[in-house]
C-alpha cells in the first residue's frame, strides 16, 4: 500500500459533454483508464464537470440565470453519477459522490474531515468523484471553474500529481486555436506573472476556465512541491503513456 501513488484527474466540461449532452464513449474511455490505473498502483480521485449539461438534457432552463444553473446542477448531478456508476460497474468498481464547496479549504478541521473520508474511500478501492456543490455555493465563494478546485483537492488531499484532461492536448507558447505556428511546451518549470493575469479564454459556452485557470493551478501546485500534467481528454493516449508507461510523449508537465 505504501507504494500507491495518489493522482487527481480533472475532466472538463468540453470533454465530458458533446452537443449539449454527456459524451458517453469519452466517459467510458476515461473510466476504463481509471480502472487500468488502479491495477498500476494508482489511487485515483476524479473531478468531473458535466452536471449542468446533464441537467439541461432533462430540462432546458435558460442557463444564463445563476439560479437556473444551480437548479440544473441539482437535476444533473445524480444523473451524471448514475452514468459513472454504470460505467465503473463494468470494471467491478464502486464510485462515490463527494460534493465540496470552496470554503471547505478555508478551515483546517473541514479539510481534515473531508480527507479522512476520501482516504477511507480510497482504502476501500472506491473512486471518489468530486464536484463543486453548485446548488448551495454562494457566487463569490465559487471557484467558477473546476481547475482551481482540482488544484486545491490535489494539494489538501495529498496527491502528488494533478492531471487535467482538456479540449487542448498541451500548453503552447500561444493559443493554438488562433496561431498555426504555436509550439507545444513539453515541460514548464515556472509561470510568469503576466501569464497568470491574462484574460480568461473559455473555448465554448460550457467551459469557464480557459488556459489561465490551468496556469494558476499549475503555479499553486508547483509552489507546494506538486506536479500537474495537462493533456487531451479526447485522446487518452498521451496520459496513458505518461502514467502507465512512464514515457512523456505528448502533453505538458508542470514541474518546479
Ligand atoms: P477545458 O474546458 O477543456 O478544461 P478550456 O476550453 O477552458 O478547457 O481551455 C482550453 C483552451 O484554452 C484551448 O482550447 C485554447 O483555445 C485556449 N488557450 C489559450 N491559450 C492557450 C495556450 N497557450 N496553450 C493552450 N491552450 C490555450
Amino acid at each position: 500500500m505504501g507504494l500507491m501513488k495518489r493522482v487527481v484527474i480533472k475532466v472538463g466540461s468540453h470533454v465530458i459533454t458533446e452537443n449539449g449532452s454527456i459524451a458517453k464513449s469519452r466517459m467510458l474511455a476515461l473510466v476504463q483508464l481509471i480502472a487500468e490505473l488502479k491495477t498500476h498502483h494508482y489511487e485515483v480521485i476524479l473531478i468531473s464537470s458535466g452536471a449542468v449539461s446533464a441537467g439541461y438534457t432533462q430540462l432546458p432552463l435558460n442557463r444564463s440565470v445563476v439560479a437556473n444553473k444551480q437548479a440544473l446542477a441539482a437535476i444533473g448531478q445524480p444523473y451524471l453519477l448514475k452514468m459513472y456508476q454504470e460505467k465503473f460497474a463494468r470494471f467491478n468498481l464502486l464510485c462515490s459522490q463527494v460534493l465540496l464547496s470552496a470554503d471547505v479549504f478555508k478551515f483546517k478541521e473541514h479539510v481534515e474531515h473531508a480527507k479522512n473520508a476520501i482516504d477511507t474511500l480510497l482504502e476501500n478501492n472506491v473512486v471518489p468523484i468530486i464536484n463543486e456543490n453548485d446548488t448551495v455555493s454562494i457566487e463569490e465563494l465559487v471557484f467558477g471553474d473546476n481547475d482551481r478546485l482540482s488544484a486545491h483537492v490535489a494539494h489538501y488531499f495529498d496527491a502528488s500529481l494533478l492531471v487535467i484532461l482538456s479540449d487542448i492536448d498541451a500548453f503552447y507558447d500561444k493559443d493554438p486555436n488562433k496561431y498555426d505556428d504555436a509550439k507545444r511546451r513539453a515541460v514548464v518549470h515556472t509561470i510568469e506573472e503576466d501569464e497568470l493575469k491574462a484574460e480568461h479564454t473559455p473555448n465554448n459556452e460550457f467551459a469557464t476556465g480557459g488556459i489561465v485557470t490551468k496556469l494558476q493551478s499549475a503555479d499553486f501546485l508547483m509552489r507546494e512541491g506538486r506536479e500537474m500534467f495537462l493533456a487531451s481528454g479526447f485522446d487518452l493516449g498521451d496520459v496513458s503513456t505518461f502514467l502507465i508507461d512512464g514515457t512523456h510523449k505528448g502533453g505538458t508537465l508542470f514541474k518546479a
